[in-house]
């Protein structure tokens, strides 16, 4: 046996003669259901985890055999290993991660990875083995590793019980092309699809707790979001702007956004809300919203917008208004909150770490020369009518030329020809 474990304290100490080399395995699952696109799934999963984790202390990211390898440098601690386990779980498209080591094939040194492993997990009272070879050039049969290492294990912890049906650990053991992979630790991904995978979507993002939530869900299904943020300025201050933009780095360490456009929106309300009916003003503020949201999809070559709205939260939300405020679109309009709670809704930004941000105070435009009695039936009709007061398609290109645009880490998000390019650059 090459581990020695000596007690320090409470913690168990243990030294191994020959450290192997930490991995993480990445599992999907609806990648694996993908037939013959799977490759351009996998491929695209690659490169989103390379480009994300270039500052972290991984190697060349690998297909092997439905698993992503992800080699993680030699002398990175166990916490940091583990840090990089936490990370990996909240990219789009990764189902499970499991942190262990890269061994030979060969069965002593596969006993040692595994008791190694074992004790990552510990500390356990009951364990199992899981091995599988996928292939049968590898002599020794499934059935028998289980035997064997489970043998080792039943020497190193003679404490735990071997037991099949749930136990507290359970060490697998994957041999695969050259190599064997040992695990104990097994963490639950986020699932979904790898950003990319899914076309573009123009997200409409306040500083709000919806909205980011949304943004994440469409990520999650594979798509790209491109969000557009309308700030109150001149007529409020740009609170709203910094919160959207922290709001974005946090949905950018999972690749969760491409870029935001930022619009200057609150003199058009100031107009909006001086020549229309005080009870349409909010219902006018969101078709021309959704028509500048459409413009920017059109050069962005994006086939759908998005919100974060949900049947009946406010007024603005009522069935016979999203009917009214769709019908300023030429695309469609994906609401992914649709049937969500605010309860559900804030839990996930908790999750996704949006929520602190979400809470503070920001003057948001929507609520800019609120009327005391929005309208919450609208008529269509009436609607076109008090919209003819108002030039709106100038309106709509100069609000889109004056947008500020912002970058953040988007893996495989190219700007179509016809998008801009970012503030910064077009400043220099
Ligand atoms: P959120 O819904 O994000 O919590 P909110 O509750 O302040 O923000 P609502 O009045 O519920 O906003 O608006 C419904 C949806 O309209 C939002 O989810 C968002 O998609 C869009 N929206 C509202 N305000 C803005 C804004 N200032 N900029 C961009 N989109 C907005
Ligand atoms: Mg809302």
């Amino acid at each position: 046996m090459h581990i020695a474990t000596n007690l320090i304290g409470n913690y168990q100490v243990y030294t191994v003669s020959k450290p192997y080399p930490r991995i993480c395995l990445i599992h999907y699952h609806e990648i694996g259901l993908k037939g013959h696109n799977r490759a351009r799934f996998e491929q695209r999963l690659v490169q989103n985890v390379q480009a994300l984790f270039s500052r972290e202390p991984i190697g060349k990211v690998q297909r092997i055999s439905g698993r992503l390898l992800v080699p993680i440098q030699s002398g990175t601690s166990y916490k940091d290993a583990c840090h990089i386990e936490d990370l990996l779980c909240s990219i789009p498209g990764v189902q499970r991660v499991s942190c262990g080591y890269e061994c030979e094939r060969d069965m002593d040194q596969i006993y040692d990875a595994a008791i190694q492993a074992a004790h990552d997990a510990a500390p356990f009272q009951s364990f199992k083995v899981t091995a599988r070879r996928n292939h049968t050039d590898f002599p020794v049969h499934s059935m028998d590793m289980n035997r064997l290492v489970g043998a080792k294990l039943c020497d190193e912890f003679p404490d735990a019980k071997v037991i099949m049906k749930n136990p507290e650990c359970n060490v697998h053991v994957e041999v695969i092309q050259g190599s064997a992979y040992v695990y104990a630790r097994s963490v639950r991904g986020i699932g979904g699809l790898p950003v990319g995978t899914g076309g573009k979507v123009v997200m409409l993002l306040s500083s709000g707790i919806d909205s980011p939530v949304a943004t994440w869900r469409l990520a999650k299904r594979g798509a790209q979001c491109i969000a557009v943020h309308f700030s109150g300025r001149p007529q409020t201050s740009s609170t709203s702007e910094y919160l959207v933009d922290d709001i974005a780095h946090v949905l950018e360490r999972s690749g969760c956004i491409a870029r935001l456009y930022v619009v200057p929106f609150g003199d058009y309300q100031r107009q909006i809300a001086a020549g229309a009916p005080p009870e349409l003003r909010v219902i006018l503020y969101r078709r021309l919203m959704f028509k500048v949201a459409c413009a920017i999809a059109k050069q962005e070559n994006a086939k759908a917008l998005g919100t974060g709205e949900s049947l009946g939260q406010v007024a603005s939300q009522t069935l016979d208004n999203i009917y009214v405020t769709d019908q300023a679109c030429d695309r469609p309009v994906l609401r992914p909150l649709i049937g969500a709670d605010k309860l559900e809704i804030s839990d996930r930004a908790e999750k996704i770490g949006t929520f602190k941000i979400s809470s503070e105070d920001a003057p948001d435009c929507c609520t800019l020369f609120m009327p005391r009695r929005p309208e919450t039936h609208a008529h269509l009709p009436r609607v076109l009518d008090a919209e003819k007061a108002f030039p709106e398609d100038e309106w709509v290109t100069q609000i889109v030329q004056n947008a500020e645009v912002h970058d953040y880490n988007c893996p495989g998000y190219r700007p179509a020809r016809t998008a801009p390019k970012r503030t910064e650059e077009r400043l220099a």
